[in-house]
């Protein structure tokens, strides 16, 4: 192992050095093509060398800051618009002379020279990714353990809370006043999240209010925070934003909704890192922006050749795409224009990154299907803010078209389209599917019995137990009423039959809870798997359908696989 693999921090030192060593040799390269044209363009100024000449200028303006050459930058994209004003004249009339492009020329060439013959001097402005974001992510980090503070002074509710929180993993320590809030930072470790009342017995807005002070003395925030309330205007939520909250939830709070955010607040369901489409042709620069959101845990592959964009959107499926504004052939908002012509795209959030500073131009782009507009050299804080805020958005209103409301699953439509995908992947792979189709046994009697709230809790903790079960490359999702059904990839039969049965016997094992009573409940599972090549998603879901049915007739509380079932 090189030292450079060990620290991270150094790794990325490196990799920026190679990107800047890569950047220097192709300045060297393009010196001798942009002195050639000028040549040409002094002996004869034609169209098409104007235009290519514009293309390395703009080329160098928009990449050069990045690596650190900053008068370059300054000095090309001086030339750049004055090559600009002549194009956008009439045949013929230059408006600033040749005199006066001449003088810009050789003010850039000699810059470009300089910084080739100096890389050092020109490059030393990098200051590392000290300044930068953690990642998002530490591999290898131990399970945690989900230590909450709840200050809520209804003694009910907090003990109600907190047993159903403990149900998914959470000791829950309570405090039932704002006083009490400080002594929860004074001891070591801090709780992993708060989860806290707007109002206290201390006033209207104690709750926040506390927060805010502490936020003072330590001057960040030092915890994440959760509001729940009875109160939903826009006082008690601004106080929220003054007191470091992350969420604020109405009551009566939703557990599953809060189960959530304390999940993704503590990181123990970890979201999949963020993935972003590069589309430029300026390789080194586009490597530079890839290292950069790599670094912050954010995936991101370049695509140079505008041609497989297509199929690369369908195959890496991006949250977002940073994009170019001027290729070689093609215009980034031409590109926009095709990815959101492009089903399941349609509302990606797309971001130019181009040196163009004009209003009018970057507002026609934005026009032409983009969302933000980025100019080179682009900060990494920006860069990685806006990226991150852009693909948070898109992934919480993607999941609100594809899953299903009570759950957070996969509705049953796209369950269908999820198992198409993944039976025609295990038969390209030759890899086994197996599908788990999961019924709730005698569920009508829990809303009978308990009420229909209590069966929709029942259905959102089995969803939310089944996500924690299983992996996070298994598909998730409700098929309708109190069905579920699983897709394991790469999953044999025997697997996903052993399998079924712990989820069977843990789930049996779990206590739902109605006010003052508590039951326990069971399901009954139907397991099939792919068979060979002429396996369709239609007779996969049939065969598991089968069992399922032979699983209640044989009396509920079991497992069944397909091949217990004559067909
Ligand atoms: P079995 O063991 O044969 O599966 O019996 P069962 O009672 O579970 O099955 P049945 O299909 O007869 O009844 C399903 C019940 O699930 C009926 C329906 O009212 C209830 N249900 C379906 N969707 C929801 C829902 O979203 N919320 C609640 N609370 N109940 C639901
Ligand atoms: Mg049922
Ligand atoms: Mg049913």
């Amino acid at each position: 192992m090189s030292d450079a693999d060990k620290n991270p921090k150094t790794s990325f030192a490196d990799k920026m050095r190679v990107l800047r060593e890569q950047y220097l040799e192709r300045l060297k390269s393009r010196r001798f093509l942009i002195l050639d044209l000028w040549q040409g363009l002094h002996q004869e100024p034609r169209e098409d060398r104007l235009q290519e000449l514009f293309r390395e200028v703009h080329t160098i303006a928009g990449s050069s800051g990045t690596f650190g050459y900053h008068s370059l930058s300054l000095f090309a994209k001086e030339l750049e618009a004055a090559l600009k004003e002549i194009q956008a004249s009439p045949e013929g009339e230059w408006p600033i002379g040749f005199q006066g492009l001449s003088a810009r020329f050789m003010t850039f060439a000699e810059v470009l020279q300089a910084a080739i013959d100096y890389p050092e001097g020109g490059a030393s402005a990098y200051h590392g990714p000290a300044a930068g974001p953690s990642p998002r992510r530490d591999e290898g980090e131990a399970t945690k353990e989900g230590h909450i503070l709840l200050v809520e002074d209804d003694q009910d509710l907090a003990e109600s809370m907190a047993a159903q929180l403990g149900a998914f993993g959470y000791r829950v320590e309570l405090a039932h006043s704002a006083e009490e809030i400080p002594r929860a930072f004074a001891r070591e470790p801090l709780p992993e999240a708060l989860v806290i009342d707007i109002i206290l017995p201390e006033g209207d807005t104690a709750g926040p209010d506390a927060i805010a002070e502490m936020h003072k003395k330590l001057a960040r925030c030092a915890v994440p925070v959760i509001y729940i309330s009875a109160r939903d205007d826009t006082e008690a939520r601004l106080a929220a934003v003054r007191g470091c909250g992350s969420a604020y939830l109405t009551k009566p709070v939703d557990i599953g909704s809060l189960v959530e955010w304390l999940d993704r607040l503590t990181q123990r369901v970890q979201d999949e890192p963020y993935r972003v489409l590069i589309v430029d042709d300026d390789l080194p620069l586009a490597g530079h922006h890839a290292l950069l959101l790599e670094n912050a845990g954010i995936r991101a592959p370049i695509i140079a050749d505008p041609m497989d964009l297509v199929d690369e959107l369908r195959e890496f499926n991006p949250d977002l795409v940073l994009m170019d504004m001027y290729m070689p052939g093609y215009m980034g908002s031409e590109l926009a224009r095709l990815i959101r012509q492009t089903e399941n795209f349609m509302s990606i959030p797309i971001i130019y990154v181009s040196t163009e500073r004009a209003e009018s131009v970057q507002l026609h782009a934005l026009l032409q299907g983009g969302d933000d507009f980025l100019t080179k050299p682009v900060q990494m804080e920006t860069l990685i803010r806006v990226v991150e805020y852009r693909a948070e958005r898109f992934r919480q209103m993607r999941a609100l078209m594809v899953r299903d409301s009570l759950t957070r699953l996969l509705n049953h439509r796209n369950l269908k389209e999820s198992a198409e995908y993944e039976t025609k992947r295990a038969r390209r792979e030759q890899r086994p599917l197996s599908l788990l189709m999961i019924d709730v046994d005698h569920f009508k009697r829990v809303n009978d019995d308990y009420g229909h709230g209590a069966g929709d809790q029942v259905l959102k903790t089995i969803a939310r137990y089944l996500k924690q079960r299983l992996r996070t490359t298994d598909i998730v999702g409700r098929y309708g009423g109190e069905e579920f059904a699983a897709l394991l990839p790469d999953t044999p039969h025997a697997g996903a039959l052993g399998l079924a049965d712990e989820l069977r016997e843990g789930f049996s094992r779990i206590e739902h809870r109605r006010a003052e009573q508590a039951f326990n409940l069971t399901f009954s599972v139907g397991v099939a798997t792919t068979a060979g090549q002429a396996e369709t998603a239609d007779a996969l879901f049939e065969r598991a359908d089968q069992a399922l049915y032979a699983a209640k007739a044989a009396g509920r509380n079991r497992v069944m696989g397909d091949s217990d079932v004559s067909v």
